[in-house]
């Protein structure tokens, strides 16, 4: 996504409105993460003394599985974008994006403000019961006659370090 500076980068104070709807810079930001839909921006561009700052709104709706049952889920991503661009050499150690000549690429700002928005933990419900370690159901949807202790020993270990993360 990229944004023609060239009306506001040589006057501090000036200020130009974005409104943006295309497709994701990344349409796996995460592993596990899909991203299919438009994404849109909507916020302003304005120069501070040479350092242009963005500010605004990004929405994005993403699919994903549960890690417990591996059904279908989705979410919304509402975010509130603030960030900034400099044309000089040490943008990045001042945290800040880097850009050269008169077309401001907002990507990678909104994709990291994507994956950073992620969430860390993605479940169809807190109560979903995932799958039967031995036969594979869904114990959602059905009562499998496998046994309680049917979770095999070797993969208790990974079970709990699951539930912790
Ligand atoms: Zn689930
Ligand atoms: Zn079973």
């Amino acid at each position: 996504m990229k944004v023609d500076i060239s009306d506001i980068l040589t006057i501090s104070g000036a200020g130009m409105e974005i409104d943006w709807t295309g497709a994701p810079p990344e349409r796996e930001p995460a592993d596990g993460f899909v991203i299919d839909s438009d994404i849109s921006f909507s916020g302003t561009l304005t120069n501070n003394n040479g350092i242009l700052h963005l500010d605004g709104w990004l929405e994005a709706v993403y699919k994903s599985a549960c890690y417990r049952c591996l059904g279908e889920i989705g979410g919304a991503l509402r975010l509130r974008i603030k960030e900034n661009f400099s044309g000089s050499t040490d943008a990045e150690q001042n945290d800040m994006y880097p850009f050269e000549g008169k077309k401001l690429d907002i990507s990678r700002a909104l994709n990291d403000n994507i994956i950073l928005n992620l969430p860390m933990k993605h479940l169809c419900s807190e109560q979903c019961r995932g799958l039967c370690s031995k036969c594979g159901a869904n114990l959602n949807e059905v009562q499998c006659g496998c046994s309680d202790d049917a979770i095999d020993p070797r993969m208790e270990g990974l079970y709990k370090f699951f539930e912790r993360s």
